[in-house]
């Protein structure tokens, strides 16, 4: 059962308040959704949440299903930005759009296509799905730490993952940015890479949060 945007985005609103700032249920009003909005009859109907008064309070199916719908979006704005290139505004208004088009199946596709991908493009979490997990298992995960490379390997930056922006902006005026080429020259004491024909050193911490593809 395919449920409405609406509901969707309720979901993924709730997820947000309840699953990663734990604040156990969302307001209604807080969050702007009036009790007789149809897309909240659609979830109490679907036993997704419970409705206490102003609050609303995920059920076990419904913290399942915002799980998943969250897992979409955030994939569907990896997609936009990683592989269309699609930056700013209109990357967050297509991404709400073709969230909806990553049902069962194909976000798999686009899981796999992107080499399982732990976060979003701002730092938040991607719920892992059974295809992460499998990768993961069979050791094909092809997108691992710097920390991983070994002396003289190379590959190709897929990702950063930090919340920090003082280290984003530290990483990205290296030129640490998804697409690049990175050869690791030295793993100790320190880590020291070459992107394009500079050298830098970091430490491990940070080279943990650098994310490659191998080559
Ligand atoms: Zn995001
Ligand atoms: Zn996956």
């Amino acid at each position: 059962m395919k449920l409405s945007e609406k509901a969707e985005e309720i979901l993924e609103s709730m997820w947000i308040a309840i699953e990663e700032e734990g604040r156990g249920f969302t307001d209604l009003e807080s969050a702007g959704i009036s009790v007789d909005d149809p897309a909240i009859r659609e979830l109490t109907g679907h036993a997704y949440v419970e409705l206490k008064g102003e609050r609303l309070y995920f059920r076990a199916e419904g913290r399942a299903e915002g799980e998943k719908t969250i897992r979409r979006h955030r994939l569907a704005e990896r997609l936009m930005m990683d592989v269309l290139n699609i930056r700013g505004d209109s990357a967050e208004l297509k991404a709400c759009q073709f969230e909806h088009l990553l049902n069962e199946g194909v976000d798999t596709k686009v899981c796999t296509m992107l080499n399982h991908p732990a976060t979003c493009p701002h730092g938040k979490r991607i719920p892992p799905g059974d295809c992460c997990e499998e990768a993961r298992k069979s050791g094909d995960l092809g997108v691992v730490p710097l920390t991983e490379l070994k002396s003289g390997e190379e590959g190709e930056i897929a990702y950063i993952l930090t919340e920090d922006n003082k280290k984003m902006q530290k990483l990205m005026a290296m030129g640490v940015l998804p697409g690049n080429r990175i050869v690791l020259m030295q793993s100790f004491p320190s880590y020291i890479f070459r992107v394009g024909y500079s050298e830098f050193a970091i430490d491990t911490a940070m080279a943990r949060e650098i994310f490659v593809r191998k080559a």
